[in-house]
């Protein structure tokens, strides 16, 4: 009998433990259906908004989306749910794994939304009069309006340094047109971070999103350091070769001679021109062969996609998953070059990462387990276009051009790698010290940056809100960090597939054209599990280690 008496206290305490446990998942469990089944038909109107909104530019359909989004943060700031969310995740009793990413990412969404509508309300109005504003700004350049497509393309070709310094200026103005929101923005999403306690609005998205300030911030001092030196070089050879083609000095190289307004991309200075191989190509189709040919066929994407520009329309290139269920569209301004390649099969490996969610997760996990996740499969995917074997089998390119691009296309390769993790620093401390302070002088804060990590000259007395032409910063906010994040993982992915999927030992050598069983692998290992395995567990489930800058570097930083 003693033994018994002994046992039947702890027994019970036990007994009462577990159905705590048990009765807490019930309830929760509960909570998410009758969730769900308000929030997943609202979000998918708003999806259909949003793509109507860009699609079409008409204020009807901005609105629409703003006051979808206005209604889907009202749901999400009850302030009675949110104290019983934080009572299962500080309970510990949540102990099936997919209902705890559930909770958690539950959590983070009513966390970010606990402020006061009319706070909110002037968020979401005032981000989406912005993004209107961008829209369908054309600066007039000698009387007449040009859109970016043009920029770009006066950029890629003119030799005059007074024609390019003209068409750069041009490209800024949407800056000044904007530039008093985008603090403003800045301000109203401060006041809401701080309401909710912390210092601003950059640290509480980060933690909102399962990352910090100090990891991020970690990661980009180790990449400073990792490209200071072979940036350096890198720029002075630039400098060199597109001086020469100005009839300049490499000393007078300004901002505008770049072919990238902001400098974000590399220029293309190899000798073969591959635009030519894509002339009067259907890029669609091109992109529907490829896709097929890895397993991972796009037909049903491209079907409800919008893929030629025209007035009015959104420029950029975006990919969205509409409902969870298979409707997932791009949006693009395609053009028969090159460039347009690579953004399309960017946007399509978005596409095939949505669509290949297992359909049969709780629908709060059907999405990527990270942003930067379907960044890194994007570039994985356009990273293609500067692959010999790829060209080759793709449109056919004559063996001379495919002994000179497998060179050049590495180079290539490189210096987009090199140029864009500089940029991405700029960007990164430039939002972080923006939230931190936004009323200091962001003019001369950003034109600093430029300097120390592009090391770009700023141009002389130049006093203008450059920063702001950058759309990201007003309509993605603390996100750009994610971009470089997603080129570390795509590396650390490509590595792995060339040696394990591939069983090759150059990452760069590896063409993944009619390769079944690299959309196999990616399908199961990295797309499947959807947000029911944290970034940072998914990365070590998919290639066997946590995610470091090891690869990139081996890769690109030689
Ligand atoms: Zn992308």
């Amino acid at each position: 009998m003693k033994p018994i008496i002994f046992i039947l206290p702890l027994l019970f305490a036990f007994v009462l433990m577990y159905c705590s446990i048990r009765n807490n998942e019930v309830d929760l469990r509960a909570f998410i259906e009758i969730h769900v089944k308000t929030i997943e038909p609202k979000l998918k109107m708003m999806n259909l908004a949003y793509w109507n909104a860009a699609a079409s530019g008409e204020k009807k359909y901005y609105d629409e989306q703003a006051a979808l989004e206005l209604e889907i943060r009202t749901i999400y700031s009850d302030k009675k749910e949110f104290e019983q969310l934080k009572r299962w995740k500080e309970s510990g009793s949540i102990k099936d794994t997919l209902l705890e990413r559930q909770l958690i990412l539950l959590y983070n969404n009513y966390l970010t939304n606990q402020n006061d509508t009319t706070l909110t309300r002037k968020i979401v109005e005032r981000a989406a009069a912005v993004q209107n504003k961008f829209n369908v700004f054309r600066p007039v350049l000698d009387g007449k309006e040009i859109d970016d497509n043009e920029i770009e393309s006066i950029l890629k070709k003119e030799k005059n340094s007074a024609e390019r310094k003209k068409v750069w200026e041009a490209s800024k103005e949407v800056g000044r047109a904007v530039a008093s929101d985008v603090i403003d923005l800045v301000k109203l999403r401060n006041e809401a971070a701080r309401q909710l306690g912390f210092k601003n609005y950059y640290e509480m998205s980060l933690i909102a999103s399962e990352q910090s300030v100090g990891e991020i911030t970690a990661i980009f001092d180790e990449l400073k350091k990792l490209t200071d030196e072979p940036y350096k070089k890198l720029k002075n050879e630039i400098d060199m070769k597109l001086s020469k083609k100005y009839g300049i000095k490499p000393e007078n190289m300004m901002p505008w001679h770049y072919e990238d307004r902001f400098f974000q991309e590399a220029p293309k200075i190899g000798t073969v021109d591959i635009d030519r191989y894509f002339k009067g190509k259907k890029i669609e189709d091109l992109a529907v062969a490829f896709y097929k040919g890895i397993g991972l066929p796009v037909d049903n994407i491209l079907k409800n996609s919008d893929i030629y520009g025209r007035k009015g329309k959104y420029q950029h290139a975006f990919s969205t998953d509409i409902d969870r269920l298979g409707d997932v569209r791009t949006m693009q301004s395609v053009v028969d070059n090159q460039y347009w390649m690579s953004t399309m099969l960017h946007e399509l490996g978005h596409g095939v990462y949505s669509l290949n969610i297992r359909h049969d997760l709780p629908f709060i996990l059907r999405s990527e387990t990270h942003i930067f996740a379907t960044e890194a499969v994007a570039m994985l995917m356009e990273r293609q276009v500067d692959n010999a074997d790829w060209l080759d089998m793709m449109v056919g390119i004559s063996q001379k051009d495919k002994k000179t691009i497998s060179i050049e296309g590495r180079e290539n390769l490189r210096m987009h790698a090199l140029i864009f993790s500089r940029w991405t620093q700029v960007m990164m401390r430039f939002e972080k010290s923006m939230y931190e302070d936004p009323d200091q002088d962001l003019n001369k804060l950003w034109w600093n940056l430029v300097k120390e990590y592009q090391m770009v000259t700023p141009p002389e007395g130049r006093n203008a809100p450059d920063w702001a032409a950058k759309i990201h910063l007003s309509q993605s906010p603390a996100y750009y960090h994610n971009y470089e994040l997603g080129e570390l993982t795509a590396s650390q992915l490509q590595a792995y597939i060339t040696k394990n999927i591939l069983k090759q030992n150059d990452a760069h050598e590896a063409c993944f054209a009619n390769k079944p069983e690299v959309g196999e692998y990616l399908a199961a290992k990295v797309f499947a599990p959807g947000a029911g395995l944290r970034w940072d567990a998914l990365i070590k489930e998919a290639t066997g280690e946590p995610l470091s800058a090891k690869y990139f570097a081996e890769e690109y930083v030689k």
